[in-house]
């Protein structure tokens, strides 16, 4: 399975909040900051979560101080969690399966972001023996999320990244060295990894295939560069300035780090990637 069946999976990983419990809105631990206005601990629904698990601030969340709930995407975890393992159950009928349910919400959380990014490696064109690899991967994922709440806890997930990782980046060396020699023309591939560029003017830069892994982005003056072919896996693009910049064959780019950055109607995307609807025209 690869090409567009992969392409398929990676695109509709979408969240339906009208299919989950609230899980992000009650499960999570999060402290009060420019990004969520309260301090609000793990298993305590937030204050603007109501009876129909609706939210009742959703229309106007940056306006309120809660611009963190625009930028989180849990790529469905949360339905499959309240629709799959707890079998559509909610916590609030069924006070007593709601600590379970929280802690299964944020393994099930990273194993959708390790099938995510398994699919979109899936989705290139790689050597038969990588393909094969990644499926074995994916299908072993998406097993995975087919467990009870109780195998899902029991889960080691550090173990189950390390393997995936390891084929993430087999994919993107592959696939930015065929673009750099052989769509790109561009003799060296340049190493980013990690790097600390926060608030750093790279307006109009051509950055092509680089590998931006893990690097740190906030506020970074992107506007018109060209990032075709960049692997942005792990990077911090919160209030990055995207604005005309070409993202359209990014790799491992989430709708997470998109939220979080600045953009327009001139940013280009990769097809997975929603345009936020909070960017500028
Ligand atoms: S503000 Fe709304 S979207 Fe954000 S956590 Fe609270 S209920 Fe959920």
């Amino acid at each position: 399975m690869y090409n567009e069946t992969a392409q398929n999976i990676r695109i509709n990983l979408k969240a339906d909040c009208s299919s989950c419990f609230g899980l992000c809105c009650t499960a999570l631990n999060i402290v009060a900051s420019s990004d969520f206005a309260i301090d609000k601990p793990a298993g305590t629904p937030c204050s603007n979560l109501q009876k129909d698990f609706r939210c009742k601030i959703h229309t106007d969340l940056r306006n309120k101080g809660f611009k963190g709930c625009t930028v989180f995407d849990c790529l469905g975890a949360g339905q499959k969690v309240s629709q799959g393992t707890f079998k559509g159950k909610s916590w609030q009928e069924h006070p007593e399966i709601a600590d379970k349910m929280f802690h299964v919400f944020p393994i099930m959380e990273q194993l959708y972001e390790m099938i995510a990014f398994t699919a979109e490696a899936l989705s290139y064109n790689l050597s038969h023996s990588l393909q094969n690899r990644l499926n074995k991967q994916l299908e072993n994922l998406q097993d995975l999320t087919d467990m009870d709440a109780d195998g899902l806890l029991a889960l080691d997930i550090i173990h189950c990244r390390l393997p995936v990782n390891e084929l993430l980046l087999e994919t993107s060396e592959y696939i930015r060295n065929e673009l750099s020699s052989k769509v790109f023309m561009i003799k060296k591939r340049k190493q980013y990894r990690g790097i600390d560029w926060v608030g750093k003017n790279l307006k109009g830069k051509d950055l092509r295939t680089a590998d931006l892994r893990g690097a740190y982005l906030i506020a970074a003056d992107l506007r018109n560069s060209d990032l075709r072919g960049v692997d942005f896996i792990g990077a911090d693009l919160r209030d990055a300035n995207l604005n005309g910049a070409d993202l359209s064959t990014s790799m491992f780019l989430t709708q997470m780090q998109i939220n979080s950055a600045k953009g327009n109607d001139k940013t280009k995307l990769p097809l997975h990637i929603q345009r936020p609807f909070h960017w500028t025209s």
